[in-house]
Formats: structure tokens, C-alpha cells, sequence
């Protein structure tokens, strides 16, 4: 008999976070109700800045830029080693995108890339903590000071990681997070925007909430009666509901045993693969604790197809986390062209992303490194 497929990553639903969801049901409240506010307050004690709840990573991204009132003559600056979401959400509002190379060692936006594309029409960067490894925001802060943009931080992967001591969502000016199955914690679907300035949030929170005024004192028509409200911008229904914020909320109770149970599996990891030929495997910052989400490594001798296929065949489900954004067709037909981030481009050609969860058991990584280990010789 074959042995059951082993997925790259996976929920961790337990009894309390079914007991959560099903407390909500048989409430009041289904959506716009208490669960909304306490995912919110959660999140800002982890992140260390306010929260908005939102649907997805992705309405997270687009309400971040949505927020900022991006548009047509407004340059964003990212990486291409990334989920999509994190430059089409700003191309579909008028944007134009640039991308910057990445750094060797992390697959992080270089902020020596970044540096040569401002100008004084960039509005945002944009870096991903990508696997779960923050970016150098102290690098990343003082070039957008240069001309005047915002720092958006992509944490789809991160959330309960820290650098330099200080939380994932305090870092950069905007922060956003995804709650999808295979990331550190989920609600189904969800994430959230966390900022630390007040004035750019509440615009965010708008954006997301179809544009509604949230606090009547502002409204233009003071006299019109007690059922009046006011959108002065238009916006988008991103709202998490109240159910999926239980989910949620009882998952951010279990984060830290998360991030745990993922760190040991990659320091299994690195012992178990340390000797693997033809393998190289993911670095760590000194001024990093990351909250990994990927264990991302790179497969040499032009050989990765032949062990993606291998593996998947032996029912072990390995990602290819990513292909260059700015492959894909949408961008293609836009003028950009292959070749314009040369360090992406060859960690692409390389990367191999292992299973990585917090329910992995020990028997299931040892299953994925002798199945490695077979494969490479
Ligand atoms: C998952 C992910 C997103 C999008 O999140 P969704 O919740 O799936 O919409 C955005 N950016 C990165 C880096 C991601 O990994």
C-alpha cells in the first residue's frame, strides 16, 4: 500500500477552535459582532500595532493600498519572490510596479535594488517576510524616508516572528497577514492589516468596510436623523465575519505553540539534511527569530524538476514557492521580461519548498528526508 499524501502544509483545527465557531453560531452575531473586535484586539497585542480584520492576504494587500489612495502616476517597489497578490493589488489600482531584486542569502527584497528604483513618484515598498524571515526593515525605513513612501511589510508568512526583538507588524508602517490554511495560523480565510499610524488605518478600515464613515462626528449631513451614514469614498465588503474571527481568534491562542513546533522541525531539518548532496538549505539572520512557514531549499545541479516530480510521486507534496511575479502572463503582456531580476530568476530555478506544519509528526519528516536522501544519493 502506498503511504498516504503528505501535504507541504496544513491546518491544525483542534476540539477548542470547533467549540469557538460553534459558540458564534449559536449566537447573535454572525457577522459585524464581538468576535470582530476581539480578533482585532489579539492581533494588535501579537503584532504590537491596531489591527483590521479583513477576508483575505490578498483584500489585506489591496486594502493597504486601497487605503493610501494608490493610483494611476504612483510607483510601488517589490519582489518578485512572492504570491502575486502582493504587486497585482497594486497594479489593479493604477499602480506601477517595479521589481527589485532579492538578496541571496534570505530571498528578501535587497534593499540595494530597492535603492536604485526610487524615485520621487514611488509611494510604496513592499518586501515580504518570505518563509517567515522578517526584512530588513531598518535598511528598508530610511530609503523610503528619501522620498516620501510608506513601507508595506507582506507577512503572509510571518506572524509571531520577531526582529531585533520586536514583533512582525510593528516594523514597517503598514503590515499585512494571511489567515489561509497552509500559513501559521488561519481562519479558513482571513488576514489582517496591523499599522502603527493611526490616520492611515482608519483610512484602510474604510476601504475595507465599502467606505463608510465609522464615526458619525465626521459626517457632512449632521441633521438628516438618527439612520443616517456617509461613504465620502467608495470600498469594498472585505469583513471577516464573526465565525471565521472565532476560528481565528482561538488559533492566535495556540500561535506560540505554532511557531514552536515549526521551529523544531526545522532544526530537525538542518541536522537531518546537513549532509544531503546537492542541497542548500535556508539561512537565518543573527537579528532574526522568524516564525517559519516555509522550509525553502534549494536544489542544485539543474536537478529540481527531476526531484519535484520524484517526490510528488512518492506522495510528498513539495512547492515551488515562486515563480518570478512578473512571469506570469498578466505581467508578461505588460513588458516585462525575463531576465530583469537575475538573483530571483536562479532561486527560482532552484527552490523546493519541503512539508513544513505544526501537526507534521516526526515520522512524517523523516518520511520526506529518507525519500530526499534516496533521490539525490
Ligand atoms: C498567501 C499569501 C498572500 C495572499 O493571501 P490569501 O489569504 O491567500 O489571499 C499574499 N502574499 C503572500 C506572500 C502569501 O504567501
Amino acid at each position: 500500500m502506498n503511504a498516504p499524501f503528505l501535504p507541504y502544509g496544513r491546518h491544525w483545527v483542534a476540539d477548542e477552535d470547533i467549540n469557538a465557531v460553534n459558540d458564534v453560531l449559536r449566537g447573535d452575531w454572525l457577522t459585524t459582532g464581538p468576535a470582530v473586535d476581539a480578533l482585532e484586539a489579539e492581533l494588535e497585542k501579537v503584532a504590537g500595532a491596531p489591527a483590521v480584520t479583513v477576508s483575505s492576504g490578498t483584500a489585506a494587500l489591496h486594502a493597504a493600498y486601497g487605503g493610501l489612495g494608490l493610483g494611476p502616476g504612483d510607483e510601488v517597489i517589490t519582489t518578485p519572490m512572492t504570491f502575486i497578490a502582493t504587486a497585482s493589488a497594486a497594479a489593479m489600482l493604477g499602480a506601477k510596479v517595479h521589481f527589485a531584486d532579492i538578496s541571496e542569502d534570505t530571498a528578501n527584497i535587497d534593499p540595494g535594488a530597492v535603492d536604485a528604483l526610487l524615485s520621487p513618484r514611488t509611494a510604496v515598498v513592499a518586501g515580504v517576510d518570505y518563509a517567515g524571515h522578517p526584512i530588513d526593515a531598518d535598511a528598508l525605513l530610511p530609503l523610503c524616508d528619501k522620498v516620501g513612501a510608506l513601507l508595506v511589510e507582506d507577512a503572509a508568512h510571518s506572524i509571531g516572528g520577531t526582529y531585533k526583538g520586536r514583533p512582525v507588524g510593528s516594523l514597517a508602517d503598514i503590515t499585512t497577514f494571511s489567515f489561509f490554511p497552509t500559513k501559521n495560523l488561519t481562519s479558513g480565510e482571513g488576514g489582517a492589516v496591523v499599522s502603527p499610524h493611526a490616520d492611515v488605518l482608519k483610512e484602510i478600515r474604510r476601504f475595507a468596510r465599502i467606505g463608510r464613515l465609522a464615526d458619525a462626528s465626521e459626517h457632512r449631513h449632521q441633521d438628516e436623523g438618527p439612520w443616517w451614514y456617509e461613504m465620502p469614498t467608495f470600498g469594498i465588503n472585505y469583513r471577516l465575519p464573526d465565525i471565521l474571527c472565532a476560528l481565528g481568534l482561538s488559533q492566535l491562542q495556540r500561535l506560540s505553540s505554532f511557531v514552536t513546533r515549526r521551529s523544531e522541525l526545522v532544526a530537525r531539518y538542518h541536522e537531518l539534511l546537513a549532509d544531503v548532496p546537492g542541497l542548500r538549505l535556508p539561512t537565518q539572520r543573527p537579528e532574526v527569530d522568524p516564525a517559519w512557514h516555509l522550509f525553502s531549499v534549494r536544489v542544485q545541479g539543474g536537478r529540481r524538476k527531476e526531484v519535484f516530480e520524484a517526490m510528488r510521486a512518492a506522495g510528498i507534496g513539495v512547492q515551488v514557492n515562486y515563480i518570478p511575479v512578473y512571469w506570469h502572463p498578466v505581467f508578461e503582456d505588460s513588458g516585462y521580461q525575463r531576465g530583469l531580476c537575475p538573483v530571483a530568476e536562479q532561486y527560482y530555478a532552484e527552490q523546493l519548498s519541503l512539508p513544513l506544519f505544526a501537526a507534521m509528526t516526526n515520522a512524517d519528516q523523516d518520511r520526506v528526508v529518507e525519500t530526499l536522501r534516496k533521490i539525490l544519493g
